[in-house]
Formats: structure tokens, C-alpha cells, sequence
């Protein structure tokens, strides 16, 4: 009895393994076709200023359409994608796509809208990055400035020296960048203090108890403070209430992204949804001046 169990549990657990390794392959031959097939999507989440609500740029988020199970969050196969070197291929289509995008929002002519973009460890760490990306400029004909890239800390602790270097060379063509996920790396401030970045993005795993936790008020207030001091500009993510709204605007965010403003979307509804700002904002501007 013991030894049949005991043979039973070896089975399962060989067998979980195997189910483990197979369910990567089965999700790797099908990111093939999904590049191949071009099942990617990008939504793009809008980011506001604080004071005005004014929307000032989005970040690019990607989605797999998959055919069968419907949008995949980049959470279950970023990663894979990653390990495989597919990563390559999924973000030299996330520059171009969100780039030409982008030209698109501004042709509306409401706004100088930037783009944020995602970039992996991968795809900052090779030799032409870049070039790939000047060249989604240059195909596309978005203004540099319009174009800001999101890197988290661990990357550019990579290779500190390598990756100092690239950032001072996409900034002097006008390109912005961003820390993302800020304080949930292990970065040093000696180093922080070296890189040549515009802006960080305070992680929102801070910003989801700021209010009923002091520990995280005490972190975004240090993060705000050492912002200021050293004229970055900070967005907050993952603002979802009124009340971490308030907090952050009160304490000197000067820009904030979350479900509260919006969600990610597909170009076609954000297009809408400009439209839709932008006339509200008209037409508040109307009844002050009749106020008046
Ligand atoms: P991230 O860059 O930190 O992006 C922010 C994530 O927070 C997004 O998740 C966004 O949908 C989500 N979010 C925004 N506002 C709120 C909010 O108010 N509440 C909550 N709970 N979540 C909010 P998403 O789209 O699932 O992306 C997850 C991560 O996948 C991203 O984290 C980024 O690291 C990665 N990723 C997404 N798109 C790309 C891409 O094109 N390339 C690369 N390399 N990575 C990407
Ligand atoms: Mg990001
Ligand atoms: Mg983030
Ligand atoms: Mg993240």
C-alpha cells in the first residue's frame, strides 16, 4: 500500500513537471505564430496632469489577441518571450506600431501628446537598439520628444557603464527617459545619481495603501521630495481612487496614471476618448469665460 502510494506520488509529481516544461513549449510554438500571424495588440493607457486632469501622453501596453483564449496580459508571456529571445521580434513591432500611433494621436491637433514605451532587458542590452529605435522615428516621422522609454532599474544595473552611455545618446537626439517601478529594485542612490533619466515612475504597489498604510506615505513623500531636489519629474501608477488622487496631487505629483482616469485601450477608443476630453474641456473653458 505505502509503496504503491509512494509510486503514485513519484508519478504526479514527474508528471507535473513535465506538464510544467510542456505548457512552456506548447506557449512557445504558439508566440511563434502569434508573431508570425501578427496577433498582437496595443493598448495605450493615458497619463494626466495632476492639476488640470489634462491628458499629457500614454504608455503603450501590449495584449496577445489569441485566437482561442481571447486578450493574454503581457504578465503571462513577457517573461517566456524573454527566455526564448521572441522578445526581440514582439518589441521591435511594439516601437514601430506605438510610434506610428502616436503620430496618429497628434495629428488630432489637441495636444503634443508623448508616448511611453516598454522596453526589455533583452532589447536595451543588444548592440543596435539605438538604431531600431531612430529608425522607428525616422520611418514614422514622430518628433523625438515625443517618444519616451521605460526602463526599469535592474537594466540599467545590468551593465551600468554600457547603459549610461546609451541613455545619454537616445537623450541628445531628444528621446525621454523614464525609470519604471520605482523602489522595487535595489538600485543604490550613488548610481541613480549618475544616470542621465527624465523622469521615474513610482510603483504602484506604493501607492495602493498610501492612504491607511504611513509606511507608504513616508515612501512617495521621500520619493516626491528627492524628485524635486534633483528636477525629475514623477509620475505615480495605479491610482484607482479619489483619495490617492487627492493625496497625490496635495503632496506634488506631478503626473498620474491608473484605472481612475482611464484603463489601457485600443487606439480606435482612445481616439474617442480624446475627443471626447477635448470638448468637455472647450466647453468648460466657454462657461468660465461667460462667468466671467
Ligand atoms: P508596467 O510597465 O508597470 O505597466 C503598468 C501596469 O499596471 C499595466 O499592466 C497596467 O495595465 C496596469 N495598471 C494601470 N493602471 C492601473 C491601476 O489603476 N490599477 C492596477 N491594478 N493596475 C493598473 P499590464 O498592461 O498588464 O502590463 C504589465 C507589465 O507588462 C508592464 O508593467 C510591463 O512591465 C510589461 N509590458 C507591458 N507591455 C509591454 C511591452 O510592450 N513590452 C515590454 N517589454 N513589456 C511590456
Ligand atoms: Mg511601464
Ligand atoms: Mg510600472
Ligand atoms: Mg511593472
Amino acid at each position: 500500500q505505502a509503496k504503491r502510494q509512494g509510486r503514485n506520488t513519484y508519478q504526479w509529481f514527474t508528471c507535473d513537471l513535465n506538464t510544467q516544461e510542456s505548457q512552456r513549449v506548447v506557449l512557445r510554438n504558439e508566440l511563434q505564430t502569434a508573431i508570425e500571424k501578427q496577433q498582437f495588440e496595443l493598448f495605450y493607457q493615458p497619463q494626466v496632469h495632476a492639476f488640470s486632469g489634462q491628458v499629457i501622453g500614454f504608455e503603450a501596453l501590449i495584449r496577445w489577441k489569441h485566437p482561442q483564449r481571447g486578450y493574454i496580459s503581457p504578465v503571462e508571456f513577457i517573461g517566456l518571450a524573454e527566455d526564448t529571445g521572441q522578445i526581440i521580434a514582439i518589441s521591435d513591432w511594439v516601437l514601430a506600431t506605438a510610434c506610428r500611433d502616436n503620430v496618429r494621436l497628434n495629428s488630432m491637433q489637441i495636444g503634443a501628446f508623448t508616448m511611453a514605451v516598454n522596453i526589455s532587458p533583452m532589447q536595451f542590452q543588444r548592440g543596435n537598439f539605438i538604431r531600431s529605435v531612430r529608425e522607428s522615428l525616422e520611418r514614422t516621422g514622430l518628433p523625438a520628444n515625443l517618444l519616451e522609454l521605460e526602463l526599469t532599474e535592474g537594466i540599467l544595473m545590468e551593465n551600468a557603464e554600457h547603459a549610461i552611455d546609451a541613455l545619454h545618446k537616445l537623450r541628445r537626439e531628444g528621446i525621454r527617459i523614464a525609470i519604471d517601478d520605482f523602489g522595487t529594485g535595489f538600485s543604490s542612490l550613488s548610481y541613480l545619481k549618475r544616470l542621465p533619466i527624465d523622469k521615474i515612475k513610482i510603483d504602484r504597489s506604493f501607492v495602493n495603501d498610501v492612504i491607511s498604510d504611513q509606511r507608504d506615505a513616508a515612501i512617495i513623500q521621500g520619493i516626491l521630495s528627492m524628485a524635486y531636489h534633483l528636477q525629475l519629474g514623477v509620475v505615480a501608477e495605479g491610482i484607482e481612487t479619489q483619495g490617492q488622487y487627492a493625496y497625490l496631487r496635495k503632496h506634488g505629483c506631478n503626473w498620474l496614471q491608473g484605472y481612475y482616469f482611464a484603463r489601457p485601450m485600443p487606439l480606435a477608443t482612445l481616439e474617442i476618448y480624446l475627443e471626447e476630453q477635448h470638448q468637455a474641456y472647450q466647453l468648460n473653458l466657454a462657461r468660465q469665460r461667460s462667468d466671467e
